[in-house]
């Protein structure tokens, strides 16, 4: 069965002092704790490796932002799968709607990125989600399904199976505007319907659908209430160990 997840995306913040206090401050508040998700949190590359030092990772994971779309060679300032692999994390978001917009990534890009990320070991939370336009003019359900259909439907079921997806609606990140429950689960349910009608429903149901987008302690319950709803990524709060336990505890 689909597992419930919470992970941080921190974005381009902390400098390594400062990441390296946070994901040991995390630790230790998950340690000992019982906790109803597993527990990620994914950091900037330059981090990765003193981070991989100070937590453990069988109760907090670890993952990167991005990765390349090539494996290795002249792609000067890129990050490849097999490196982030080589420094211990087993995450990467792929698709966020910041690479999108602002580094040009498209449908192309992404399935190179998720398939290098998969035969390197790597779980992708790979992130999808409509803008504000798309919303207001009723075409988000066709948006979604595209920007699934476009950048994974040439996975197997297999390798489908090994992703995390995170419903991110454009409009609601770092905005402090929330998709209410209601249209976070309306949204996640028509997501297992596409992935049921193209893998079965088996695979559908095993799949952990994460929302993401201005999500904090005081709103995370009743988004993670909804059944189609297996957990959150999460930015701005991911920053602050006392919100993000708050998010983590939610469950
Ligand atoms: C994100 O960028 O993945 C995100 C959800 O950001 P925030 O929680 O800050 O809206």
């Amino acid at each position: 069965m689909r597992k419930n997840i919470v992970a941080g995306n921190w974005k381009m913040n902390t400098t390594v002092p400062e990441g390296v206090a946070l994901a040991k401050e995390v630790n230790e508040a998950l340690k000992g704790a019982t906790t109803k998700c597993d527990v990620v949190i994914c950091v900037p590359f330059t981090h990765l490796v003193p981070v991989a030092d100070v937590i453990d990772q069988t109760v907090l994971g670890l993952g990167a932002e991005n990765c390349a779309d090539h494996k290795s060679g002249a792609y000067t300032g890129e990050v490849s799968a097999p490196m982030v692999a080589s420094t211990g994390a087993k995450y990467v978001i792929l698709g966020h709607s910041e690479r999108r917009q602002y580094y040009g990534e498209t449908a192309e890009t992404l399935r190179e990125k998720v398939a290098l990320a998969l035969e390197n070991g790597l779980t992708p939370i790979f992130c999808i989600g409509e803008v504000l336009e798309e919303r207001e003019n009723g075409t988000y359900n066709d948006v979604v399904k595209a920007q699934i259909v476009d950048a994974l439907f040439n996975l197997s079921a297999e390798d489908f199976g090994k992703l995390i997806l995170a419903y991110e609606p454009v409009w609601a990140i770092g905005t402090g505007k929330t998709a209410t429950a209601d249209q976070a689960e309306d949204m996640h349910a028509h997501i297992r319907a596409v992935i049921a009608e193209k893998y079965g429903k088996e695979v559908a149901d095993n799949t952990s659908i994460l929302y993401g987008g201005s999500c904090k302690p005081s709103n995370a319950a009743e988004i993670f209430s909804k059944p189609d709803v297996d957990g959150g990524l999460i930015g701005g709060a991911a920053l602050k160990c006392a919100d993000f336990m708050g998010i983590v505890n939610a469950f």
